[in-house]
């Protein structure tokens, strides 16, 4: 059966938004064009709100929420292993929806369409599990422990780079534990995710519980934020819009969640696997078209095989093949979101050529078409450039010698992001040394996709607060309460 999203597509129909339980299109809205960016294409057209429907969608979750909080913990893990089946059953069809409006391989998106699935499942199953405290006799009079309960309606405000697995990352916890949900996701990649709330309701999740708003960021979010009902934001994208919702949260003590930016230093001493080292790198820099926030960032290389290392991944990015991933199914390389991108990162790349930076080895061939740019590595990098300094988002980064451990460590923290980093190295005690001395909050030792469901995720400095995944995960949608109690 074809998925409804895509049937509304076919239907040339403007796809809806959803408030308590109710798929909505009229109410006032605008609407607003989708594109390929493999192709400039419109291939779809969203419903666009402003205020107002964001602050209905949160009238309708304050209201469903006591329901689903005291449902039953055995009653919603089955809607949510139901949503879970559903997803999973629907991957190649939702994954083709997302690679279309992102950009993304196709293998890519379903595999992230898996993914998500996931999390709905081990959320299910976590729930199950609960834990609190109990308290030693310390005063035979009282009985002392602690519960939690759910903390109330959440925001989840999500970026357009993963934006299924990112929603599901946020939505699987909320749920599980009892809070009721209002979505918002970026309006560059709003296509594909709908599907995950089409099958939170095919699965019973009771209306009003989850809602999906569509429409103008800075309107919305805020709105959400000062609604009286809402209790805790959690937010990914950007660390400047993280912290300018976190200020404007910090009038109502609304609890933030917040997954920002990252600067991933990836680090390969003379010790490494250097195949191991080189396969990683290209994994971590260039998956999803380099626009992940764990992306390498800057490739730091013991000089001693620093030439080794430059002349081996010059030879294999000359290789990488860029393309519409849904024209030719052998592209290593998709288009970036947007023309935005693609001028942030040409800025970058063009200020370290103007100071002395220079590419690795040959450019590969990158098809005409506005969002397609060359990936590869630039060495000579100043240090004072924003290749060295800031996230690129994109598939480029710079490569920088070091001559020792601790070098290599100053270089890594020199940074004001904190979310992941990676270091290839056969020497167990280094390591070590390296994991405990590296400021990050996810580290991919001798391994470059760290992601997984059942570990927890987020950043320290200016790269987050909090963690997702994992029980961690579930604590961002938890209040704990204290129990005393005194006994004779
Ligand atoms: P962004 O901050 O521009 O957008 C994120 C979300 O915020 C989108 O839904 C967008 O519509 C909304 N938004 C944009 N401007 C807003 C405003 N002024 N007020 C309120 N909301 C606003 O980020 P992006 O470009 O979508 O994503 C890229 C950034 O996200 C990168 O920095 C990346 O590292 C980060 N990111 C972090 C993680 C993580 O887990 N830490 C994951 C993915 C992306």
């Amino acid at each position: 059966m074809p998925l409804a999203t895509a049937e509304l597509i076919r239907r040339g129909e403007t796809l809806p938004m959803l408030v308590g339980g109710e798929w909505r299109v009229s109410g006032g809205f605008e609407t607003k064009e989708v594109t390929n960016p493999a192709t400039g294409e419109v291939i779809a057209k969203i419903s666009y709100g402003g205020r107002s429907v964001a602050k209905e969608a949160c009238d309708v979750a304050n209201s469903a929420f006591s329901a689903w909080a005291t449902m039953s913990t055995r009653g919603r893990s089955d809607i949510l292993l139901r949503a879970s089946e559903l997803i999973a059953q629907r991957a190649p069809q939702i994954g083709e929806l997302l690679s279309i409006e992102t950009g993304k391989l196709l293998n890519e998106a379903v595999g992230e369409v898996r993914f998500s699935a996931e999390y709905f499942k081990w959320f299910a199953e976590e729930i199950r599990r609960p834990r609190g405290e109990v308290f030693s006799l310390e005063d035979p009079t009282r009985r002392q422990m602690t519960i939690t309960r759910p903390i109330g309606v959440v925001a989840s405000l999500t970026p357009w780079n993963f934006p299924i697995s990112i929603q599901a990352r946020k939505l699987a916890p909320a749920l599980a534990a009892g809070c009721s949900v209002v979505a918002r996701p970026s309006e560059k990649a709003p296509v594909a995710v709908s599907e995950l709330f089409r099958a939170l309701v095919d699965a019973g999740v009771p209306d009003g519980v989850v809602n999906l708003i569509y429409g103008s960021a800075s309107e919305q979010s805020y709105a959400l934020i000062e609604h009286p009902g809402l209790r805790a934001v959690s937010f990914t994208g950007s660390t400047e819009v993280g912290s300018s919702l976190m200020r404007f949260a910090a009038d109502r003590i609304v609890r933030c969640s917040l997954e920002l930016g990252g600067d991933a230093p990836f680090i390969i001493f003379a010790d490494a696997d250097l195949d191991a080292a080189i396969d990683g790198l290209f994994i971590a820099k260039f998956r999803n078209n380099g626009q992940s926030c764990i992306a390498a960032n800057r490739v730091l290389v013991s000089r001693e095989v620093f030439d080794e290392v430059v002349e081996r991944i010059a030879k294999r990015a000359s290789l990488l093949k860029v393309g519409d991933p849904m024209a030719e199914r052998t592209v290593d390389i998709g288009p970036l979101i947007d023309s935005a991108r693609v001028r942030d990162v040409a800025s970058i790349v063009g200020e370290a050529l103007s100071k002395g930076a220079s590419f690795i080895g040959d450019s590969p061939s990158v098809p005409e078409g506005a969002n397609y740019f060359r990936p590869g590595f630039l060495k000579d990098v100043p240090r004072d450039c924003r290749l060295a300094r800031d996230e690129v988002f994109g598939p480029i980064a710079g490569v920088f010698p070091f001559d020792s451990e601790q070098e290599a460590l100053e270089l890594a923290n020199d940074t004001e992001m904190g979310l992941a980093g990676y270091a290839y190295s056969k020497d167990s005690s280094r390591i070590f040394r390296i994991a405990e001395g590296l400021n990050v909050g996810i580290l991919g030792l001798n391994h470059s996709l760290p992601s997984v469901v059942y570990a927890p995720m987020g950043g320290v400095k200016r790269s987050g607060l909090g963690r997702e995944g994992a029980h961690l995960g579930l604590e961002e949608f938890t209040e704990t309460t204290y129990l005393s109690i005194g006994v004779s």
